[in-house]
C-alpha cells in the first residue's frame, strides 16, 4: 500500500483539527448548556432505549444570544433608579456594611454546587427549537422564548393545583432585570388576577424593592417556585414544587439575572436544595446552580405577621436588600 503524500498527509491532519475543533465546540455549547440550566452529567439514555439518535447535518451549535449569552460576570452596572422612593415601613438602622461582594464572598460550600439535576427535563424543547449541536448528544433544548413558557403554565395540568386554580401566575416586571425576586405560590389575590406578589405581602414588596431606589415594573423580575395557588395558601406539596420547578428553572435560564432574592422557607429551600430555615441562612450569600448569587431572606407575609420578633425581622431583611443593592453596584439607603 502507498504511503500517503505529504500533501494529503497534511491534508488529513487539517482535516483531523477542524473536527478535533468542531467536536470541541459543540461540547463546550452542549455544557455552556448544561450551566444555564442546571442540568449536569451526560443525559443517560432510558434503559434499553435506543442510542440517542445523532442529528444528521443540521443548524451549527446554538450561539448563546441576548442576556444569556455567556459571561465572565464583570462588575455589574449600576440599576437605573428613579428619583423618589417611597421609605420603606421597617425601622431604619444604621445598615451593616456586607464586608464582601456575593462574588468573592465565601459562600457556604454545601451550597456553592450545582445541585442535582431536576427530576424531569427542564422542558420539552419546542419544535423549532434546534438541536444544540449536530453532534453533542441533546435531550433538552436552550431555553424557550417567556412567552412560549408562559403559554405552556397557562393550560398546564401538570399538578393538582391546576384543578383549582383560576389563573396561572407567571410573572411581573421586567425580563431584562438584573435583579430577580423569588416567592413561594399565589394567594387568593395573585389567583384573582393572573399576577404575583399583587396582595398585602406584593404591596410591601414593592416598597421594599422602592426602598431600595428600584422601580418595581422596570428594574426587577418577579416570579413564584409555584405558578397556581395552593387552596387555602396552605404551603405546596413536594410533587407539586416538582412538578411546577421546571418552569422556574427556564425562566431564570432566560433572565439570567445577576442576582436572586429568594423570599422565605418555600423559595429558599427550593432553589437551594437545602431544609435549612430562612432564620439561619437568611443574610448569607449563597448561589444557585453554583452560578447565581442568591440572597435569601423573610417573606414579605411573614413581616407583615405582628409577632415580637417583627420589628427585629423587618431590620435584618432591610439589611438582606441592603447587600443585594452593595452588590449590584447600588448606592446605600435609609429605609
Ligand atoms: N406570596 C407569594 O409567595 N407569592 C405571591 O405571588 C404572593 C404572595
Ligand atoms: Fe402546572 Fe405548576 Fe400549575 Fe401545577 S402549579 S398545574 S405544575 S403550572
Amino acid at each position: 500500500m502507498e504511503s500517503m503524500s505529504s500533501g494529503g498527509q497534511n491534508e488529513f491532519r487539517e482535516g483531523l483539527r477542524e473536527e478535533l475543533a468542531s467536536v470541541a465546540a459543540s461540547l463546550r455549547a452542549y455544557l455552556e448548556w448544561q450551566q444555564d440550566t442546571g442540568a449536569t452529567g451526560i443525559p443517560r439514555r432510558p434503559r434499553g432505549a435506543a442510542p440517542v439518535p445523532i442529528p444528521g447535518p443540521g443548524p451549527a451549535p446554538v450561539p448563546e444570544t441576548g442576556s444569556n449569552a455567556a459571561r465572565p460576570s464583570p462588575p455589574s452596572p449600576p440599576l437605573t433608579h428613579p428619583a423618589a422612593a417611597p421609605p420603606m415601613p421597617a425601622p431604619a438602622p444604621d445598615p451593616e456594611p456586607m464586608p464582601v461582594s456575593a462574588r468573592h464572598a465565601p459562600i457556604d460550600p454545601a451550597f456553592a454546587q450545582a445541585p442535582p439535576p431536576p427530576p424531569a427535563p427542564v422542558a420539552a424543547p419546542a419544535p423549532a427549537a434546534a438541536p444544540v449541536s449536530v453532534r453533542a448528544p441533546v435531550v433538552t433544548g436552550p431555553p424557550r422564548p417567556l412567552p412560549v413558557i408562559a403559554a405552556e403554565v397557562v393550560s398546564c395540568t401538570k399538578c393538582e393545583l391546576a384543578k383549582t386554580r383560576t389563573n396561572t401566575v407567571f410573572s411581573r416586571g421586567n425580563p431584562e432585570a438584573k435583579l430577580c425576586f423569588v416567592g413561594e405560590a399565589p394567594g387568593a389575590d395573585e389567583d384573582a388576577q393572573g399576577i404575583p406578589f399583587v396582595g398585602r405581602a406584593g404591596q410591601l414588596l414593592d416598597r421594599m424593592i422602592q426602598a431600595m431606589g428600584l422601580d418595581p415594573e422596570k428594574d426587577v423580575y418577579v416570579c413564584n417556585i409555584i405558578k397556581c395557588r395552593p387552596p387555602g395558601n396552605r404551603k405546596p406539596e413536594p410533587e407539586e414544587t416538582d412538578a411546577c420547578i421546571p418552569y422556574l428553572h427556564e425562566q431564570i435560564a432566560v433572565v439570567d439575572p445577576k442576582v436572586i432574592v429568594a423570599l422565605g422557607n418555600t423559595a429558599v429551600g427550593t432553589l437551594l436544595n437545602t431544609k435549612l430555615g430562612i432564620t439561619k441562612v437568611r443574610g448569607s450569600w449563597k448561589l444557585y446552580r453554583g452560578k447565581i448569587p442568591v440572597m435569601p431572606t423573610y417573606h414579605p407575609s411573614y413581616l407583615l405577621r405582628p409577632s415580637a420578633q417583627q420589628g427585629e425581622a423587618k431590620k435584618q431583611a432591610w439589611d438582606d436588600l441592603q447587600a443585594v443593592m452593595k452588590e449590584l453596584g447600588l448606592p446605600p439607603k435609609r429605609a
